[in-house]
């Protein structure tokens, strides 16, 4: 299996060409010689198999030589809005999602928040997120959106499927949820939890407060365990095309 590497830019005349980090990847990491073959793709779903043509200092120029067929993205859209953990668990909760395929993560501003990513680290987690997608083989990125409001998520979210996780509502599993090919949101509040007036409010916007087991997780485990049973509902839903196909 080829590396991948995240080119952005589509190719002109067949030729694609790595800046930056990527090159410097290439050529100081991977130590490339021309004529080797890698991966490309440009974090919206194309993939590319590229020869290297030529090195520079920091800028690596390749020719295309297939396209690749786009690999099957997961059983429904889902969206993780999540209040946002303290420290590197916010850093790791951001690779996991990724790797899972939540296709979008809105960092949560609740009343009880006490962290709120600034503009900068929120850059260093988009890097983040090329990376985790190249280790994990995922074509599209995920989106990383900015801090957002719960009050304001409640009523502007338009996902056919919008949860709540809130410590005793009843399990998710069990919740009867339709989600093959459905657009899904599900929101974890902060180590304080929502409180109870934040989650009338969002049952009242047509919300569905779920469980997610016995124990009280902590935010990034909520968020990755509820996404993970989710998309295995979506998948069971979808009469998992796989073995049709097969
Ligand atoms: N003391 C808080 C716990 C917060 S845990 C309380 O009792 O509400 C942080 C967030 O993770 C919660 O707001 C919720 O969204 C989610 N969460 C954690 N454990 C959960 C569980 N067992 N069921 C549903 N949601 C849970």
């Amino acid at each position: 299996m080829l590396d991948r590497f995240y080119c952005p830019e589509p190719p002109v005349d067949g030729r694609a060409r790595l800046e930056g980090d990527e090159a410097r990847h290439l050529i100081k990491v991977r130590r490339v010689v021309p004529g080797e073959s890698v991966e490309l793709f440009d974090g919206r779903g194309s993939a590319f198999r590229a020869e290297v043509v030529e090195l520079g200092r920091d800028r690596v120029e390749l020719a295309v030589v297939a396209s690749l067929p786009t690999s099957r993205g997961p059983a429904c859209s889902l969206t993780l809005a999540t209040a946002v953990p303290k420290g590197d668990r916010f850093d790791w909760l951001v690779e996991k999602a990724t790797e899972l395929g939540v296709a979008r993560l809105v960092p949560l501003v609740a009343e009880r928040s006490v962290v709120d990513p600034r503009a900068a680290k929120l850059d260093r987690l988009r890097r983040a997120i090329v990376e985790a997608s190249k280790q994990c083989r995922r074509d599209v990125l995920m989106e990383l959106d900015r801090p957002t409001r719960w009050a304001s998520l409640v009523g502007s979210s338009r996902e056919s499927v919008r949860l709540v996780a809130h410590p005793g509502a009843r399990g998710i599993a069990a919740s009867g949820l339709r989600l093959g090919g459905a657009s899904a949101i599900l929101a974890i509040g902060p180590e304080g939890g929502f409180t109870e007036d934040e989650v009338n409010r969002a049952v009242e916007a047509g919300w569905v407060a779920v469980g997610l087991g016995r124990t009280i997780l902590r935010v990034e485990t909520a968020g990755l365990a509820g996404c993970s049973t989710l998309l295995a509902l979506a998948e069971a839903d979808s009469g998992s095309s796989e073995t049709k196909g097969a």
